[in-house]
């Protein structure tokens, strides 16, 4: 825990009087109830991952104060969060919603706008609206967790529903969708598996999409077209709505499922490991996200710090690394993949058998024998994740350092050896030139990889927070004249990684700003999120 004695007053958005902004905080406490407005004038506490603050980063990459909020409030219904934007709207007052805050390693709970009101949706907008065991849907608000769905499925005895979840259970479900999150059954592509929303728009209106503007509908939560056009895509990673529902599908339980590891030993052999990775997940032989990782985090999933197993200075060696491997059960090598097969013991089999014919036409690959690993070993977490179960032993990795904390470069690529070579080339040379530690995590949803560069660093060590800060940038730009662009990104890093989508004359952005000017003319809601800025930013040194 960490916490900053701040010396300043409150900071309050640019644009508006002091004075000017405590009348309107009083006109939205006596609309709201006092107890749901909170001026952000404590001292900043970075929580933990369980505790997360709503008013900053928790991970700070640069100084807390940068980007920090004035005030949170607390709305209870869809009728508080339109008072709330009609209120910001009169004051142009900048807004930044979040459900739950657990974004980490992309800005956690911190608006891009020093100043803007946080509305955190997850305090008290925390209900399961629906769960129908028949169509296995739900219908959930921005507050309910992973740990809270999962539960809530149990409590009702639902023994035929799985939910997704990501490496983490404490996100928001809702929020974890609209910045295009990932989890590890064959329903991880959150967003791809939603179907349906209630947003409030930036001038205060509701709209509920698909089959959820038909009045009287029982078909919102199954079918997530409805009939015009299909208008979900423009609310995620966006700044054009305050998402207050949305739905999903659930997974039905397959009847069983059975983790695997195999062990890579060579750098090189990622080349071959993702060819043979392609065609079986396409083929959806492997069923789950195809999870290929570096072994070093494997050293700081033990929950140990860095220096438990090396003091130097600089990139930690790869001697050191296989020396401290060659005592795990998983024993020395460069790439681990983690995987899952699903359905009764005969199914799975078939796909087991096939799968291992064909990682071990890597020269040196190794099956690691769940049988041989202990309980408390990391593999059995992957276990729970890959089967819906919530968990929290994936923090591990963030203590790597005293203070940790992580910042993600996520390009994606075609899933091509070749790629995958060109991309761990090129962050492995950052790797070693930067001094600092990356963990790298291969992912293959479908058809694409995303590759996952963590780069862990001391929040307390502002020369490693500031190098952190530019090897991304380095990243993104020599990713993009590769042809990779990020999936996803860090508050500070949207708008460069926004300008390398600029295919002819920047026209996704024209058309994005050109929609923001239309459906937020004051430009109040979450400036600059995605690099999408409005009208009345555009230009004036926002821009970074
Ligand atoms: P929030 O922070 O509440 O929201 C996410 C974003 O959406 C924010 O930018 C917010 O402004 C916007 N938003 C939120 N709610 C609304 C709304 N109602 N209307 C409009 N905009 C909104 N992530 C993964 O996806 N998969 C992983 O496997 C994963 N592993 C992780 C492992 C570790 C160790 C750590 C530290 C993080 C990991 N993360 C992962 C990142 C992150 O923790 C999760 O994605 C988490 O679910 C995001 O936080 P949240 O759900 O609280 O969303």
């Amino acid at each position: 825990k960490r916490i900053r004695p701040r010396q300043c007053l409150p900071v309050i958005p640019q644009g508006i009087g002091r004075s000017r902004f405590f009348l309107a905080i009083d006109e939205l406490s006596s609309q709201l109830g006092n107890e749901n407005v909170e001026v952000n004038d404590k001292p900043l506490d970075d929580g933990w991952y369980m505790e997360p603050p709503n008013t900053h980063d928790g991970m700070a990459i640069t100084d807390e104060e940068e980007l920090v909020a004035s005030a949170v409030v607390y709305p209870g219904s869809t009728d508080d969060v339109q008072k709330i934007v009609q209120w910001a709207n009169k004051y142009l007052i900048p807004l930044h919603p979040i459900s739950m805050g657990r974004n980490f390693g992309y800005g956690g709970a911190a608006p891009r706008v020093r100043g803007a009101v946080v509305i955190d949706l997850g305090k008290r907008m925390n209900k399961i609206l629906d769960i129908n065991p028949d169509d296995s849907t739900c219908l959930v608000e921005p507050g309910v967790s992973y740990y809270g769905l999962y539960e809530e499925v149990q409590r009702r005895g639902y023994k035929h529903l799985w939910i997704d979840v990501p490496d983490l259970g404490g996100g928001s479900v809702l929020g974890n969708a609209l910045d295009h999150g990932v989890g590890y059954t064959p329903y991880g592509d959150h967003w791809a598996m939603h179907s349906g929303l209630e947003v409030v728009t930036p001038t205060g209106e509701v709209v509920r999409t698909g089959m959820g503007a038909l009045p009287g509908n029982n078909t919102w939560q199954v079918f997530p077209y409805g009939f015009g056009p299909f208008i979900d895509g423009i609310f995620s990673q966006s700044n054009y709505g305050i998402v207050t529902k949305m739905g999903f599908g659930l997974m039905p339980n397959p009847g069983g499922h059975e983790s695997f590891l195999y062990t890579f030993e060579k750098e090189e052999d990622l080349e071959q490991l993702v060819e043979i990775v392609r065609p079986l997940r396409i083929a959806m032989i492997l069923e789950n996200a195809a999870n290929i990782r570096h072994a070093l985090q494997v050293l700081a999933l033990s929950g140990k710090p860095r220096s438990a197993f090396y003091e130097g200075e600089g990139a930690f060696p790869r001697e050191k690394m296989n020396e401290h491997l060659k005592d795990h059960p998983y024993g020395a090598c460069t790439w681990l993949y983690f995987g899952t097969c699903y359905g009764p013991k005969e199914a799975r089999q078939l796909k087991l058998d096939i799968i291992h014919r064909e990682f071990m036409k890597v020269p040196g690959a190794r099956r690691i024998d769940p049988a041989v690993l202990p309980p408390s070993d990391y593999f059995w977490s992957r276990d729970k994740i890959a089967s819906g179960e919530p968990d929290l032993e994936e923090l591990a990795w963030v203590n790597w350092w005293p203070n940790g904390g992580h910042v993600a470069f996520s390009p994606v690529a075609p899933t091509r050896g070749v790629d995958a070579l060109r991309l761990w080339q090129m962050a492995k040379k950052h790797w070693i030139a930067s001094g600092l530690d990356f963990f790298l995590d291969f992912v293959v949803g479908l058809r694409e990889l995303h590759l996952i560069v963590e780069c862990v660093y001391d929040r307390d060590d502002p020369k490693q927070r500031s190098t952190a800060l530019e090897v991304m940038r380095s990243l993104i730009d020599e990713g993009a004249e590769e042809g990779y662009g990020e999936y996803r990104t860090h508050l500070l890093l949207s708008d460069q990684v926004a300008g390398t989508y600029s295919w002819n004359d920047n026209a996704l952005m024209k058309f994005n700003e050109k929609l923001k000017d239309c459906l937020d003319p004051n430009g109040i809601l979450a400036p600059g999120r995605s690099g999408i800025w409005p009208a009345r930013y555009r230009g004036r040194g926002w821009e970074i």
